[in-house]
């Protein structure tokens, strides 16, 4: 819950969000939209612990984060950001991200790049899942390294998923197979996205657009 929240960037005296007040029930799907610059980001940033507001307050459940139990709060999130960062190691070491190779479980590797519609072009490769994706994943696409990035965000398991432009390198076909996976994981996770695509917000029971900083209109898919 956020009450009131402003947000400026550190030595700036622009507020790049003002005071919002929002609701998420757990276990919802927020669609967050805007056009560029107006404040998607840092409001997910907001949400997820990243930055403090400003002024105002963010609650989870009652309870207000601050500085003491921020990192506490995002244990319980996962973030797949506008670019994914990937490390030259393997396929798998990049879905188990942070896991050292010896505890990496492939079949959860597996699974999960199944859902994330990764599974078929990993495979096809000559080397699968101990492909090396080269520096930074130049030797993948956009849209295969943002399938990696779903794939491991799926495989960590996490209470609130945010998803900022996370397909927007797919085609039309692929991005509607994923973002159905992702409606169809454990229905009490939240998801909480940000999309300049509106289509790939279909199915959010939440839509929020962001203008000059402010809640310009929030409501379903139809109404806004
Ligand atoms: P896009 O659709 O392009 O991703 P966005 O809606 O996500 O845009 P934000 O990244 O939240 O927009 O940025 C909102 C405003 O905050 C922009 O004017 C940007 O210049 C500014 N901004 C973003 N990050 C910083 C930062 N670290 N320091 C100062 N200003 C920032
Ligand atoms: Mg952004």
């Amino acid at each position: 819950k956020l009450s009131n929240v402003s947000y400026a960037y550190p030595g700036s005296d622009q507020s790049i969000l003002s005071n919002l007040d929002l609701e998420i029930a757990s276990g919802s799907r927020v669609g967050i939209i805007g056009v560029t610059g107006s404040g998607k980001s840092t409001l997910m940033d907001i949400l997820m612990g990243l930055l403090i507001p400003t002024s105002g307050s963010m609650e989870v459940d009652g309870l207000k984060i601050d500085e003491s139990n921020q990192a506490a709060w995002r244990k319980n999130v996962v973030h797949v950001p506008q670019t994914i960062f990937l490390c030259d190691a393997t396929i798998a070491e990049n879905i188990a991200f942070g896991e050292s190779k010896e505890e990496i479980d492939i079949e959860m590797v597996k699974e999960s790049s199944k859902k994330a519609h990764a599974h078929n072009f990993i495979n096809s490769m000559e080397h699968g899942y101990d492909t090396l994706v080269g520096e930074r994943g130049s030797k993948l696409s956009g849209g295969q390294r943002q399938r990696i990035g779903i794939a491991r965000a799926i495989l960590k398991k996490s209470n609130v998923l945010f998803l900022d432009e996370a397909t927007n390198a797919l085609d039309d076909e692929t991005e509607s197979k994923v973002m159905k996976s992702l409606y169809e994981l454990d229905p009490s996770m939240t998801l909480i996205m940000v999309a300049h695509r509106k289509t790939t917000l279909r199915h959010c029971s939440m839509i929020i657009e962001i203008k000059d900083g402010k809640i310009y209109k929030m409501g379903s898919y139809k109404d806004v």
